[in-house]
Formats: C-alpha cells, sequence, structure tokens
C-alpha cells in the first residue's frame, strides 16, 4: 500500500504541491492495520489504495487522502489534535501514531460507538471519542494545534478556526456534495492572522449536521 500511496503522490504532487508524503507519515501508515477498520466483507481489499464503504451510508477514506491530509497538518509529537468525522476510526487512529491526544466526533451514533470500541480494544487509548455535531468542534479541549475535518462542508466552520491554535492548521474539503470539493489547507498565524489554500480537487460525504 505504502508504494501506491508514494505513486499516487509523485502523480498528484504537482497539483498538491507536496512530492513526497513525511516519512513518519507514511510509516505510521504502514502499522495502523487498515483491515481492522472496515467490515468483514471488505477486508479482502482493506489494502488496496481506494476509499471503501463501512455502512451508514459513509465511507473510510483513500489510504493516498489520508497520507495527504495527514501529511499537511504536520503534527508534532506532543501535539494535540481534533477530527470531525470519526467514521471509522482509521484516521483517528493514524494521528494517534503522531501525536500526544486525539479528539474525534461523530455524528452518527453507531458509527461513533463502534470507532470509540475499536480503537479502545486495538490500543489507541490516546482517542478520546465523542458523538455529536463536529461543526462546533469540542471547546472543552480547545485549542487544538492542528484539526482534520473529513466531511466536506460548504465553508470553513467559524468554531474550528477559533478553535485552532495561533500557528496552527487545519485541513479541510469545502465544496457542495457531487460538485467539486477542494481541499484546503487553513494557517492560523502567530498574530491569529488566517489564510487559505487550495491543495487539491477531492470528493468526500457531505458534513451534515445542524448549522
Ligand atoms: N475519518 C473517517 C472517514 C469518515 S467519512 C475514517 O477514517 O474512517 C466522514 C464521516 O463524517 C462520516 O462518518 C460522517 O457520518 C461524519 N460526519 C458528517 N457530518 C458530521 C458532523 N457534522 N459532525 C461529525 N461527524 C460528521
Amino acid at each position: 500500500m505504502g508504494r501506491d500511496i508514494a505513486a499516487t503522490a509523485a502523480t498528484a504532487g504537482v497539483s498538491s504541491g507536496r512530492k513526497a508524503i513525511d516519512p513518519r507519515v507514511m510509516a505510521v501508515i504502514e502499522q495502523v492495520p487498515r483491515h481492522e477498520f472496515v467490515p468483514d466483507d471488505q477486508r479482502p481489499f482493506a489494502y488496496e489504495n481506494r476509499p471503501l464503504p463501512i455502512g451508514h451510508g459513509q465511507t473510510i477514506s483513500q489510504p493516498y487522502i489520508v497520507a495527504l491530509m495527514t501529511d499537511l497538518m504536520m503534527v508534532k509529537p506532543e501535539d494535540v489534535v481534533l477530527e470531525v468525522g470519526t467514521g471509522s476510526g482509521y484516521q483517528a487512529a493514524v494521528l494517534a501514531g503522531m501525536a500526544r491526544t486525539v479528539y474525534t466526533i461523530e455524528i452518527i451514533e453507531p458509527l461513533g460507538l463502534q470507532a470509540c470500541e475499536r480503537l479502545t480494544q486495538l490500543g489507541y487509548g490516546q482517542v478520546k471519542c465523542k458523538v455529536g455535531d463536529g461543526y462546533y468542534g469540542w471547546d472543552a479541549h480547545a485549542p487544538f494545534d492542528a484539526i482534520i475535518v473529513t466531511a466536506a462542508a460548504s465553508h470553513v466552520p467559524p468554531p474550528l478556526i477559533r478553535q485552532l491554535k495561533p500557528g496552527g492548521r487545519m485541513v479541510i474539503p469545502v465544496g457542495a456534495q457531487f460538485l467539486t470539493q477542494y481541499l484546503l489547507l487553513v494557517e492560523k498565524s502567530g498574530d491569529g492572522t488566517v489564510s487559505t489554500r487550495q491543495v487539491l480537487p477531492v470528493r468526500f460525504v457531505p458534513l451534515v449536521g445542524g448549522h
């Protein structure tokens, strides 16, 4: 799988601006057992470089996209990070290999509960989960060094910008369902100024909820 990710990174590099994924990210991806995060009937495909269905109309992202998004977050070992859209828990497990603590929020209760149980069983104790609407972030544990949103929003949620530390980075797909969505890298500078860069056209399930 690592070779597939590297090959996609090399060809997509022109538009994503990243020719190669950080070796630390690749090492973690090689360690996380993706087959543990997909339904039994999808296990034969767990190490292919494509998204897979995980039930409730949701998907576990393509490994290349997980690698690219994690790379763009530039997570350091002492960081506290937030994920919106736990899904299977796979991306949270990858982040757990990079950061000190991972907070993750899922809006579909059965998915969130299952992912949480799975992460505990697999020994990812530094991942803290909750079921709720991630549009509003997780104020009690803010600010975060990095934030990742794994569902496409129509706009960058202001609560998430507020919960990002100065110097922090957020990776989020933005755009309407069935139309072109772009992966955005949002950076908050030391003085609080926010800048945004389009990285790559992508396709994600929509960010739903009450906003
Ligand atoms: N990161 C996941 C992939 C998630 S797919 C993984 O590694 O498997 C996107 C997920 O976002 C879905 O599970 C969907 O239910 C969830 N989601 C959508 N809107 C949300 C919201 N407002 N708050 C939290 N989760 C949301």
